[in-house]
């Protein structure tokens, strides 16, 4: 619950932050933890009349994020889904031992680095749960090949979902969305 969270400011004095916006380790705003909409809540700035520095054609709607701002946490998301999710496809149909091992590293130091540090906590959590640790080498085991693998990609994704109250996805649905493009 980040609502009533006070930053200390300047001078000791503190300032209650708007709903929404997370505070970062060193006790500023985080930026990438954050909504557009309420990063610009905080900032007072208008979201209704962004005022990019490139043309319109470069921006999304227009209570989205321009698309020449720092990546909000929503942007940030869709865009890492959309890298983690490809990297799943992609992964091959029986991984070599090397394979394995090597996208295990990927996962634990992306699970570090990620800048949304609460998302990347959460998600530090999820992966030590006994079901979901990447072990490789076992067999049928979440790295054995992408099937599985984008499964447990799948299942990483709708865990956040269901936090944020988003509608899980049909996770047979994967290899549709994600490699061979929707059946008609
Ligand atoms: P996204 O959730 O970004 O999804 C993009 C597309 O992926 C969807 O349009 C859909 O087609 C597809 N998709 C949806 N679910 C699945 C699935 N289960 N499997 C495969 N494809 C799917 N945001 C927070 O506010 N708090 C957090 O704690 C948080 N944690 C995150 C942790 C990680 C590791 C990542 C990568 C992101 C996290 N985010 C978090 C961002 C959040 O998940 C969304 O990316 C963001 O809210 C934008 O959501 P969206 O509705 O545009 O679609």
């Amino acid at each position: 619950e980040t609502a009533g969270v006070y930053a200390r400011e300047e001078g000791r004095k503190k300032k209650a932050i708007p709903k929404g916006v997370v505070l970062d380790k060193d006790g500023k705003p985080c930026r990438s933890c954050t909504s557009f909409r309420d990063w610009a809540a905080m900032t007072e700035k208008k979201i209704a009349s962004p005022q990019p520095k490139e043309p319109p054609s470069t921006t999304t709607a227009a209570t989205s994020l321009p698309l020449d701002c720092p990546p909000d946490v929503e942007t940030l998301g869709r865009s890492t889904w959309t890298l983690l999710h490809t990297i799943a496809a992609t992964y091959p149909t029986t991984a070599p031992m090397e394979k394995q091992t090597e996208m295990k590293t990927f996962i634990n130091i992306f699970s570090r680095v990620y800048p949304c540090w609460v998302c990347a906590e959460d998600f530090q959590r999820w992966i030590e749960l006994p079901e979901n640790r990447l072990l490789p080498g076992r067999q049928g085991g979440h790295l054995s090949g992408r099937a599985s693998f984008g499964q447990w990609m799948c299942g990483a994704h709708n865990e956040v979902n269901r936090k944020l109250g988003k509608r899980e996805f049909d996770c047979r649905r994967y290899e549709e969305r994600w490699r061979t493009g929707w059946a008609d």
